[in-house]
């Protein structure tokens, strides 16, 4: 391969010239599984009332038993989609309404709406540079006496530090819940834990863009007997079943419908079998982008990323854009047009969507923020996190590796279109 070849930008051939196949999990096994459940003509179980139904059928409870052992941990439930879960994960801690919790801008607005939904008042905090997950540090920066928890997530499938985060929680007697949705089976370097578990309460997703699925579906992990009461309870039509007078059992309890039908179950079932698999050919995509990008200058990605816990989601690396003397505008357009998928420029910064900036989760009077108290006002502004904000800006890049299905040499080819486009960067000024 020609490094100097002209750009394809400006009309030299494509590096990469063959489209990526769409990721495809979906085997004989999880086909065999559908229709087994569909011969059965069973597709849910559940009944929202008091009884054997109120747990679910046989292909959900086998799931949870399965999940439970290879995750290590008491209690798992599944549910109808992870941002279900948790919305019930938010809801089994009991907050008050206008109680404070700690989350992070780097995630999927449903982390943060989970919170808006109990009317809770997301905080956030700051993300580390390199491992763009919240800290300890920045989440004691933003703590209060109103703050009832923390919710942190394994962004990229980059474990956040589950261990430090619920000492942490556990000092201060709030909660922790912990997001893994995009990084499922992972273990902690610190203790050997799968991350999720280190919370009080934990889940994954089941959605068909995360490492396995079953289209929709989500797994909610806790050890706490009580807390996985009140989940089971929020997944299904709790106010109905508990019908005694006790407030302070009812507190908290709107039930919902969270349930997850027996099809899916029986498929999520059988991609749990593939989980370590799936992990593992994930790494090796990112152990050979490391390989390959390390070297060019201007790019920085965190040390030995590869050797330590990562399930890679997604493989992000800063651009140092100074050095470089370009914008990553141009890069972006530079690698798209050599044939580049998947790349991000940039991630969310929830703080900033319009919904926290103009305050209009419920109507138009700013509700909830409403219930803060007025020596305590929130504003969610540009400057509130300043890491987070520069990187969305200026200087992160990622690869969307969960879109596709990577062989080596496709691989190669996205190594060699970055070279070609480093060797370019001249032309890449013109952009
Ligand atoms: C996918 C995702 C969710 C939502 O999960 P669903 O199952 O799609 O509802 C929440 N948080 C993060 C970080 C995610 O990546």
């Amino acid at each position: 391969m020609n490094n100097a070849a002209e750009l394809a930008y400006f009309g030299g051939g494509k590096t990469i010239t063959n489209p990526l196949e769409p990721m495809k999990t979906i085997e004989t096994e999880e086909i065999n599984a559908a229709n087994r459940v569909l011969e059965t003509g069973i597709l849910s179980a559940f009944i929202g009332a008091d009884g054997p139904g109120f747990l679910g059928g046989k292909e959900v409870k086998n799931l949870e038993s399965k999940a439970s052992t290879i995750f290590g941990v008491k209690h798992v439930l599944s549910v109808n989609s992870w941002t279900s879960g948790l919305i019930a994960a938010v809801g089994a801690i009991g907050l008050e309404p206008g109680d404070e919790v700690i989350t992070t801008p780097w995630t999927m607005a449903a982390t943060a709406t989970a919170i808006i939904h109990w009317n809770g008042i997301p905080i956030f905090a700051d993300i580390d540079p390199i491992t763009f997950n919240i800290s300890v540090e920045s989440v004691s920066q933003v703590v209060t006496k109103k703050t009832k928890a923390i919710i942190a997530v394994d962004i990229f499938g980059k474990p956040c530090d589950g261990p430090g985060l619920r000492k942490y929680a556990d000092s201060k007697g709030i909660f922790l819940i912990t997001d893994s949705a995009q990084a499922p089976g992972i273990l902690n370097a610190s203790d050997n834990r799968v991350v999720g578990t280190h919370a009080h309460i934990g889940g994954f997703s089941l959605n068909y863009h995360k490492h396995i699925h079953c289209g929709e579906g989500g797994l909610v992990v806790t050890d706490s007997d009580e807390l996985a009461e009140r989940v089971a309870l929020i997944r299904n039509h709790g106010e109905a079943v508990i019908s005694s007078n006790d407030k302070k059992r009812l507190s908290n309890i709107v039930g919902y419908n969270f349930r997850l039908g027996e099809i899916e179950a029986a498929i999520a079932s059988s991609q749990l079998d593939k989980l370590s698999s799936r992990v593992a050919d994930r790494r090796r995509v990112a152990q050979l982008l490391y390989e390959g990008l390390i070297g060019l200058a201007g790019i920085e990605i965190e040390k030995d990323i590869t050797k330590g816990p990562h399930a890679f989601y997604v493989f992000g690396m800063r651009l140092n854009v100074k050095l470089l003397d370009v914008e990553r505008r141009q890069i972006i357009t530079a690698l798209t047009a050599e044939g580049v998928e998947g790349l991000m420029s940039g991630y969310q910064n929830i703080h900033l969507l319009p919904m926290f900036r103009n305050k209009i989760a419920y109507g138009h009077k700013g509700f909830p923020w409403t219930l803060s108290p007025s020596d305590h006002p929130i504003e969610y502004q540009p400057g509130l996190c300043p890491v987070a904000e520069e990187l969305h800006n200026q200087s992160f890049i990622g690869l969307n590796i969960c879109l596709h299905r990577y062989n080596n040499l496709e691989i190669e080819e996205t190594i060699a279109a970055f070279h070609k486009v480093w060797a370019n960067m001249d032309g890449v000024r013109r952009i």
